[in-house]
């Protein structure tokens, strides 16, 4: 009898441990999801959105953590959000003629 009670109470400890490790996991995957989240590269107008070159202004830090307060941020009002799908899109047909997004030729005449 002694037994079965040590073995179950093992169990519950090693079940108990398990679910504290799990749910401190999960609180630190969503504390930095909401922190990745704060990147404002995706909104700002010197993103480029080419992995070459990500920004024009600091193409260092742009879409890491060190981009959290970028002093250089300026909000592109031309990237709404879509209300279908909650995603960041970019029409193309509202771009100025003064983007990034479309250049005009250059060829020399
Ligand atoms: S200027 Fe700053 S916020 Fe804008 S894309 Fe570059 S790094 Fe990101």
């Amino acid at each position: 009898m002694l037994h079965l009670v040590l073995c179950f109470s093992v169990w519950t400890l090693i079940f108990t441990f398990l679910c504290w490790r799990s749910l401190t996991i999960i609180k630190q995957a969503v504390s930095y999801l909401k922190r990745l989240h704060q990147i404002p590269c995706d909104k700002c107008v010197y993103f480029t959105r080419d992995y070459r070159l990500k920004c024009t202004v600091n193409p260092s830090i742009a879409m890491s953590e060190s981009a959290i307060g970028c002093r250089d941020f300026l909000y592109d009002n031309q990237r709404s959000i879509c209300n279908g799908c909650k995603n960041q899109c970019i029409d193309i047909r509202k771009i100025p003629k003064y983007s990034l997004f479309k250049r005009k030729s250059t060829h020399l005449k």
